[in-house]
């Protein structure tokens, strides 16, 4: 089987990759289109502690073998895969926190690959870089007739977003909502905003993000100078579009973060998703904040799979989402490098990998 392999130093695509059998309650798929995420690409350090490892987490595929005691589903379905597994069974889990559940985000290392009969780890509990994965049939959710290059993005780009503004941000019809960053799971987060109603306002430093974000509903974009303090970029954005109910971070960036912190309204709400550098710190404005306001972090938006992907499946079908216009770019397996090029410089939205070319 075919995968790109992170070796620590390098991603090198091979065709020497063997998967382990699946267990009862799994399922075999052929991974058809997986997206590059940003945080595929932050994995990609030499001090991963667990290497080599397939990355790869937003998965669209075909069903190719059903475990023992799975029901509900039939050998090539077409599905996408989600990331979270919660075990049931541990604390968290057991006073009903999945979404926090230890086990959940595929931090507890396991290795369904092997390179070479060396063990090869898995990551997100998905690792759709790789021709073939074993997941959970709980990971799964039907997508019929939308596309596959659509529907991996349902595990990430389009849940975060959507999720952030819709269950973290909870923005309602009539909110001034300021997104950062215009990139996959920025502009989830600005459909998932203006389709309930709000004014959103796009703020990234790249010029050429005005189209891609009025494209997905936002209704004024902000040029962000990175030069500016936060207090001033802060006091510019909601002098001109405040005020600011919500803002969703998106970037990362501490600046960006800071500005954030400090241009919201009193008790309005802060959603962080943004990957921020290791050991990066940002510093909260206590005198104004301490008059009412909310932090809330996260990796997935608040999404919760069961609850959320089926809803956001039916409205990327009936249009109500808009999945088509962020595959701005799709290579083979084996120019995943030149995919993640085009990513990190951001002229592309959403990059993926075909596994079928
Ligand atoms: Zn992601
Ligand atoms: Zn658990």
């Amino acid at each position: 089987m075919r995968g790109a392999v992170w070796d620590g130093t390098s991603l090198f695509v091979s065709d020497r990759l063997t998967l382990r059998p699946i267990a009862a309650g799994e399922v075999r798929v052929r991974v058809l289109r997986s997206g590059i995420c940003h945080s595929d690409i932050a994995m990609m350090t030499p001090h991963l502690p667990v290497l080599p490892v397939v990355l790869g987490h937003e998965a669209a595929g075909e069903i190719a073998e059903l475990g023992a005691g799975v029901e509900g589903w039939a050998v090539g379905d077409r599905v996408t895969v989600g990331t979270q597994t919660p075990c049931g069974e541990c604390r968290e889990c057991r006073r009903g926190e999945p979404h926090n559940c230890d086990i959940n985000w595929g931090f507890v290392p396991s290795h369904p690959f092997t390179l070479d009969g060396k063990p090869v780890a898995s990551f997100a509990n998905v690792s759709s870089f790789a021709g073939e994965i074993v997941v959970k049939a709980s990971q799964l959710f039907a997508i019929d007739d939308l596309p596959p290059e659509q529907a991996a993005l349902i595990g990430c780009a389009v849940s975060t977003g959507v999720c952030a503004s819709r269950v973290l941000g909870r923005v309602r019809a009539g909110d001034n909502v300021a997104v950062f960053g215009v990139g996959g799971i920025g502009v989830n987060a600005i459909q998932g905003a203006a389709r309930n109603g709000a004014h959103v306002i796009a703020v990234d430093a790249n010029p050429a993000k005005e189209a891609v974000a009025r494209q997905f509903g936002a209704a004024a974009f902000v040029l962000a100078n990175p030069s500016l303090d936060s207090a001033t970029a802060a006091a510019m954005l909601a002098e001109g579009h405040g005020p600011i109910d919500v803002v969703v971070e998106c970037s990362g960036a501490v600046g960006a973060i800071e500005t954030a912190l400090r241009c919201t309204k009193r008790g309005g709400r802060v959603v962080l998703i943004g990957m921020s550098r290791p050991g990066s710190q940002a510093s909260l404005p206590l005198d104004s904040f301490v008059t009412g306001g909310e932090v809330i972090a996260t990796m997935n938006g608040g999404a919760l799979p069961g609850r959320d992907y089926p809803e956001l499946i039916a409205q990327a079908q009936d249009g109500r989402l808009n999945l088509a216009d962020q595959v701005s770019g799709v290579w083979s397996l084996d120019q995943i490098g030149e995919a993640i090029a085009a990513l990190k410089s951001g002229e592309v939205t959403r990059a993926l990998v075909d596994h079928e070319r």
